[in-house]
Protein backbone atom coordinates (compact mmCIF):
# COMPACT_ATOMS: atom_id res chain seq x y z
CA UNK A 1 0.00 0.00 0.00
CA UNK A 2 1.17 3.28 -1.34
CA UNK A 3 1.73 5.83 2.38
CA UNK A 4 -0.59 8.71 2.73
CA UNK A 5 1.73 11.67 2.14
CA UNK A 6 0.70 14.93 4.10
CA UNK A 7 2.68 17.32 1.53
CA UNK A 8 3.69 17.19 -1.85
CA UNK A 9 7.70 17.57 -0.02
CA UNK A 10 6.90 14.56 1.99
CA UNK A 11 5.92 12.65 -0.62
CA UNK A 12 9.13 13.32 -2.99
CA UNK A 13 11.57 12.92 0.12
CA UNK A 14 9.75 9.13 0.21
CA UNK A 15 10.14 8.18 -3.23
CA UNK A 16 13.99 9.87 -3.50
CA UNK A 17 14.70 7.06 -1.05
CA UNK A 18 13.74 3.66 -2.92
CA UNK A 19 15.81 1.90 -3.98
CA UNK A 20 15.51 0.45 -8.17
CA UNK A 21 13.50 -2.14 -6.80
CA UNK A 22 11.15 -0.64 -4.71
CA UNK A 23 10.78 1.59 -7.32
CA UNK A 24 9.70 -0.53 -9.77
CA UNK A 25 7.19 -1.76 -6.72
CA UNK A 26 5.99 1.75 -6.07
CA UNK A 27 5.41 2.21 -10.04
CA UNK A 28 3.52 -0.73 -10.27
CA UNK A 29 1.25 0.09 -7.15
CA UNK A 30 0.38 3.35 -8.54
CA UNK A 31 -0.54 1.71 -11.86
CA UNK A 32 -3.10 -0.25 -9.45
CA UNK A 33 -4.15 2.63 -7.61
CA UNK A 34 -4.62 4.79 -10.47
CA UNK A 35 -7.94 5.16 -12.49
CA UNK A 36 -6.57 7.57 -15.23
CA UNK A 37 -3.43 6.80 -16.85
CA UNK A 38 -1.52 8.62 -19.96
CA UNK A 39 1.57 8.13 -21.51
CA UNK A 40 3.27 11.32 -22.99
CA UNK A 41 6.08 10.04 -25.53
CA UNK A 42 8.75 10.85 -27.54
CA UNK A 43 11.41 9.34 -29.87
CA UNK A 44 13.55 7.28 -27.02
CA UNK A 45 10.61 5.05 -26.97
CA UNK A 46 11.44 4.10 -30.40
CA UNK A 47 15.50 3.72 -30.49
CA UNK A 48 15.15 0.05 -29.26
CA UNK A 49 12.96 -0.69 -32.79
CA UNK A 50 16.25 1.18 -34.78
CA UNK A 51 15.39 4.66 -35.07
CA UNK A 52 17.29 7.29 -34.36
CA UNK A 53 16.05 9.84 -31.84
CA UNK A 54 17.57 13.32 -32.10
CA UNK A 55 19.50 14.54 -29.56
CA UNK A 56 21.38 10.95 -27.97
CA UNK A 57 24.66 10.41 -28.45
CA UNK A 58 23.62 7.93 -32.06
CA UNK A 59 21.00 10.81 -32.62
CA UNK A 60 20.27 12.49 -35.99
CA UNK A 61 22.07 15.90 -34.61
CA UNK A 62 25.10 14.18 -34.06
CA UNK A 63 25.35 12.44 -37.33
CA UNK A 64 27.73 13.94 -39.83
CA UNK A 65 26.70 13.94 -43.65
CA UNK A 66 28.20 16.17 -46.04
CA UNK A 67 25.17 16.89 -48.25
CA UNK A 68 23.35 18.43 -45.18
CA UNK A 69 26.85 19.62 -42.84
CA UNK A 70 25.72 23.07 -43.24
CA UNK A 71 22.39 23.37 -41.80
CA UNK A 72 21.18 22.35 -38.91
CA UNK A 73 18.26 19.61 -38.03
CA UNK A 74 15.70 21.94 -37.24
CA UNK A 75 16.12 23.72 -40.14
CA UNK A 76 16.33 20.52 -42.04
CA UNK A 77 12.79 19.57 -40.41
CA UNK A 78 11.55 23.33 -41.08
CA UNK A 79 8.57 24.74 -43.15
CA UNK A 80 10.96 27.42 -43.96
CA UNK A 81 13.31 24.49 -45.88
CA UNK A 82 10.24 22.47 -47.53
CA UNK A 83 8.88 25.75 -48.48
CA UNK A 84 12.62 27.23 -49.55
CA UNK A 85 14.53 24.47 -50.34
CA UNK A 86 12.19 21.27 -51.22
CA UNK A 87 14.63 19.40 -52.84
CA UNK A 88 17.20 19.75 -49.53
CA UNK A 89 14.28 18.66 -47.51
CA UNK A 90 13.02 15.84 -49.38
CA UNK A 91 16.11 14.53 -49.46
CA UNK A 92 16.98 14.82 -45.90
CA UNK A 93 13.56 13.23 -45.19
CA UNK A 94 13.67 10.39 -46.91
CA UNK A 95 17.40 9.05 -45.99
CA UNK A 96 16.61 10.24 -42.42
CA UNK A 97 12.97 9.52 -41.39
CA UNK A 98 11.97 6.50 -43.52
CA UNK A 99 10.22 4.27 -40.35
CA UNK A 100 8.17 2.00 -42.59
CA UNK A 101 10.00 -1.36 -41.95
CA UNK A 102 10.76 -0.38 -38.50
CA UNK A 103 8.64 -2.86 -35.70
CA UNK A 104 7.26 -2.03 -32.55
CA UNK A 105 9.59 -3.16 -29.28
CA UNK A 106 8.33 -4.37 -25.81
CA UNK A 107 7.25 -0.28 -25.00
CA UNK A 108 5.38 -0.17 -27.45
CA UNK A 109 3.97 -3.60 -26.79
CA UNK A 110 3.00 -3.22 -23.02
CA UNK A 111 1.52 0.20 -23.60
CA UNK A 112 -0.95 -1.11 -25.91
CA UNK A 113 -1.36 -3.96 -23.79
CA UNK A 114 -2.30 -1.48 -20.42
CA UNK A 115 -4.76 0.47 -22.94
CA UNK A 116 -6.80 -3.35 -23.75
CA UNK A 117 -6.29 -4.17 -20.46
CA UNK A 118 -8.25 -0.88 -19.10
CA UNK A 119 -5.25 0.57 -17.38
CA UNK A 120 -4.29 3.52 -20.08
CA UNK A 121 -6.57 6.25 -21.30
CA UNK A 122 -3.98 7.05 -24.13
CA UNK A 123 -0.72 7.59 -25.66
CA UNK A 124 0.56 11.30 -26.71
CA UNK A 125 3.39 10.80 -28.68
CA UNK A 126 5.57 13.52 -30.68
CA UNK A 127 6.67 10.02 -32.93
CA UNK A 128 6.06 10.16 -36.43
CA UNK A 129 7.04 6.67 -37.04
CA UNK A 130 3.46 4.91 -36.48
CA UNK A 131 4.46 2.19 -33.83
CA UNK A 132 2.57 2.55 -30.97
CA UNK A 133 -0.51 2.23 -33.33
CA UNK A 134 1.59 -1.16 -35.12
CA UNK A 135 1.73 -2.45 -31.57
CA UNK A 136 -1.97 -2.54 -31.29
CA UNK A 137 -2.67 0.84 -29.31
CA UNK A 138 -5.61 2.48 -30.11
CA UNK A 139 -6.09 5.85 -28.07
CA UNK A 140 -2.93 7.60 -29.68
CA UNK A 141 -2.67 11.65 -29.99
CA UNK A 142 0.32 12.55 -32.99
CA UNK A 143 0.84 15.72 -32.10
CA UNK A 144 3.67 15.67 -34.65
CA UNK A 145 1.61 14.10 -37.17
CA UNK A 146 2.56 11.27 -38.70
CA UNK A 147 5.36 10.32 -41.54
CA UNK A 148 3.23 7.77 -42.94
CA UNK A 149 1.17 9.90 -44.41
CA UNK A 150 1.37 12.37 -46.52
CA UNK A 151 -0.73 15.10 -48.95
CA UNK A 152 -1.40 17.61 -51.82
CA UNK A 153 -0.39 20.85 -50.31
CA UNK A 154 -3.27 22.26 -53.24
CA UNK A 155 -5.90 19.30 -53.38
CA UNK A 156 -5.18 18.14 -50.17
CA UNK A 157 -5.64 14.36 -51.44
CA UNK A 158 -3.97 12.02 -49.04
CA UNK A 159 -1.50 9.47 -49.87
CA UNK A 160 0.01 6.78 -48.35
CA UNK A 161 3.28 5.53 -46.31
CA UNK A 162 5.09 5.06 -49.73
CA UNK A 163 4.10 8.20 -51.69
CA UNK A 164 7.04 9.81 -50.74
CA UNK A 165 9.70 7.46 -50.60
CA UNK A 166 8.94 5.76 -53.77
CA UNK A 167 8.01 8.68 -56.13
CA UNK A 168 10.31 9.78 -58.69
CA UNK A 169 12.35 12.84 -58.52
CA UNK A 170 13.69 15.76 -56.06
CA UNK A 171 10.31 16.50 -55.06
CA UNK A 172 7.00 14.47 -55.22
CA UNK A 173 4.22 15.76 -57.17
CA UNK A 174 0.33 15.51 -57.21
CA UNK A 175 -0.73 13.13 -59.77
CA UNK A 176 -4.22 14.69 -59.74
CA UNK A 177 -2.94 18.44 -59.74
CA UNK A 178 0.79 18.10 -59.71
CA UNK A 179 1.45 20.25 -57.00
CA UNK A 180 3.87 19.35 -54.01
CA UNK A 181 2.97 16.12 -51.84
CA UNK A 182 4.54 16.86 -48.39
CA UNK A 183 4.58 14.38 -45.31
CA UNK A 184 1.47 15.02 -43.02
CA UNK A 185 4.22 15.74 -40.20
CA UNK A 186 4.34 18.70 -37.96
CA UNK A 187 7.49 21.10 -39.43
CA UNK A 188 9.53 23.38 -37.10
CA UNK A 189 7.32 27.02 -37.76
CA UNK A 190 4.42 25.18 -38.01
CA UNK A 191 1.19 24.57 -35.37
CA UNK A 192 0.38 21.24 -33.57
CA UNK A 193 -2.08 19.56 -35.17
CA UNK A 194 -5.52 20.92 -33.27
CA UNK A 195 -7.45 18.17 -32.68
CA UNK A 196 -4.57 15.91 -31.09
CA UNK A 197 -3.40 19.05 -29.84
CA UNK A 198 -6.80 19.26 -27.56
CA UNK A 199 -7.36 15.92 -27.10
CA UNK A 200 -3.75 15.31 -25.78
CA UNK A 201 -4.49 18.69 -23.02
CA UNK A 202 -7.94 16.71 -21.92
CA UNK A 203 -6.33 13.73 -21.43
CA UNK A 204 -3.35 15.16 -19.14
CA UNK A 205 -5.91 17.38 -17.48
CA UNK A 206 -8.42 14.59 -16.58
CA UNK A 207 -5.24 11.92 -15.28
CA UNK A 208 -4.10 10.76 -12.18
CA UNK A 209 -0.86 9.05 -12.92
CA UNK A 210 1.38 10.34 -16.03
CA UNK A 211 3.75 8.55 -17.23
CA UNK A 212 6.37 10.90 -19.75
CA UNK A 213 8.95 8.13 -21.45
CA UNK A 214 11.49 8.77 -24.08
CA UNK A 215 11.81 11.99 -24.53
CA UNK A 216 14.07 15.12 -23.09
CA UNK A 217 11.21 17.73 -23.41
CA UNK A 218 12.91 19.85 -25.18
CA UNK A 219 10.61 20.82 -28.01
CA UNK A 220 8.21 23.27 -26.49
CA UNK A 221 4.92 21.72 -27.18
CA UNK A 222 5.51 18.63 -24.92
CA UNK A 223 7.25 20.12 -22.36
CA UNK A 224 4.18 22.53 -22.23
CA UNK A 225 2.07 19.56 -21.76
CA UNK A 226 3.89 17.79 -19.53
CA UNK A 227 3.10 21.14 -17.37
CA UNK A 228 -0.38 21.39 -17.47
CA UNK A 229 -0.25 17.92 -15.69
CA UNK A 230 -1.57 18.37 -12.05
CA UNK A 231 -2.44 14.73 -11.36
CA UNK A 232 -1.39 12.67 -8.54
CA UNK A 233 1.28 10.84 -9.69
CA UNK A 234 4.09 11.98 -12.03
CA UNK A 235 6.87 9.01 -13.29
CA UNK A 236 9.87 9.81 -16.04
CA UNK A 237 11.52 6.88 -17.21
CA UNK A 238 14.20 8.57 -19.48
CA UNK A 239 17.89 7.67 -20.75
CA UNK A 240 19.01 11.30 -20.05
CA UNK A 241 18.21 13.97 -17.96
CA UNK A 242 14.98 16.26 -18.22
CA UNK A 243 13.98 19.57 -16.88
CA UNK A 244 10.59 18.24 -15.63
CA UNK A 245 12.79 15.94 -13.21
CA UNK A 246 11.91 17.96 -9.99
CA UNK A 247 8.48 17.74 -10.20
CA UNK A 248 7.91 13.60 -11.09
CA UNK A 249 7.75 11.53 -8.51
CA UNK A 250 9.74 8.53 -9.92
CA UNK A 251 12.66 8.49 -12.06
CA UNK A 252 13.96 5.93 -13.73
CA UNK A 253 17.51 6.72 -15.73
CA UNK A 254 16.94 3.66 -18.22
CA UNK A 255 15.97 1.97 -20.73
CA UNK A 256 12.03 2.23 -21.26
CA UNK A 257 11.05 -1.16 -22.29
CA UNK A 258 13.45 -2.37 -19.38
CA UNK A 259 11.15 -0.63 -16.62
CA UNK A 260 8.00 -1.27 -18.96
CA UNK A 261 8.70 -4.80 -18.87
CA UNK A 262 8.73 -4.70 -15.14
CA UNK A 263 4.93 -3.12 -14.99
CA UNK A 264 2.59 -6.62 -14.22
CA UNK A 265 0.30 -6.14 -16.94
P1 LIG B 1 15.02 13.76 -28.29
O1 LIG B 1 16.00 13.13 -29.22
O2 LIG B 1 15.17 15.19 -28.01
O3 LIG B 1 15.09 13.00 -26.89
C1 LIG B 1 15.03 11.62 -26.79
C2 LIG B 1 15.28 11.25 -25.33
O4 LIG B 1 15.06 9.86 -25.21
C3 LIG B 1 16.69 11.54 -24.85
O5 LIG B 1 16.62 12.31 -23.67
C4 LIG B 1 17.29 10.16 -24.58
O6 LIG B 1 18.09 10.13 -23.41
C5 LIG B 1 16.07 9.30 -24.39
N1 LIG B 1 16.22 7.92 -24.86
C6 LIG B 1 16.78 7.48 -26.01
N2 LIG B 1 16.66 6.14 -26.09
C7 LIG B 1 16.02 5.75 -24.96
C8 LIG B 1 15.61 4.49 -24.45
N3 LIG B 1 15.82 3.36 -25.13
N4 LIG B 1 14.98 4.44 -23.25
C9 LIG B 1 14.76 5.58 -22.52
N5 LIG B 1 15.14 6.80 -22.97
C10 LIG B 1 15.75 6.88 -24.16
O7 LIG B 1 13.58 13.39 -28.83
P2 LIG B 1 12.16 14.06 -28.50
O8 LIG B 1 12.15 14.59 -27.12
O9 LIG B 1 11.14 13.09 -28.93
O10 LIG B 1 12.09 15.33 -29.45
C11 LIG B 1 12.55 15.30 -30.75
C12 LIG B 1 11.56 15.45 -31.88
O11 LIG B 1 12.01 14.55 -32.86
C13 LIG B 1 10.15 15.07 -31.65
O12 LIG B 1 9.40 16.13 -32.10
C14 LIG B 1 9.89 13.86 -32.57
O13 LIG B 1 8.75 14.12 -33.38
C15 LIG B 1 11.00 13.84 -33.53
N6 LIG B 1 11.57 12.51 -33.82
C16 LIG B 1 10.75 11.44 -33.95
C17 LIG B 1 11.27 10.19 -34.22
C18 LIG B 1 10.33 9.01 -34.34
O14 LIG B 1 9.21 9.19 -34.80
N7 LIG B 1 10.74 7.82 -33.92
C19 LIG B 1 12.65 10.02 -34.35
C20 LIG B 1 13.48 11.16 -34.24
C21 LIG B 1 12.92 12.40 -33.97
Amino acid sequence: MMPDFISQREKQKYFRSLNEEQKINALNEMIEEAEHIVFLGGAGVSTESGIPDFRSKNGLYRKKDRRFGRYKPEYLLSYDCLDKRPAVFFDYFRKNLDCRTACPNDAHRKLARMEQQGKLDGVITQNIDGLHQKAGSRNVWEIHGSALRSYCVSCHTEYGENFIFESAGEIPHCPKCGKMVRPDVTLYGELLPQRAYEEAVALIRYADLLMIGGTSLEVGSAAQLGHMYHGKYLVIINKGRTKMEGKADLVFHDNISKVMNAIDI
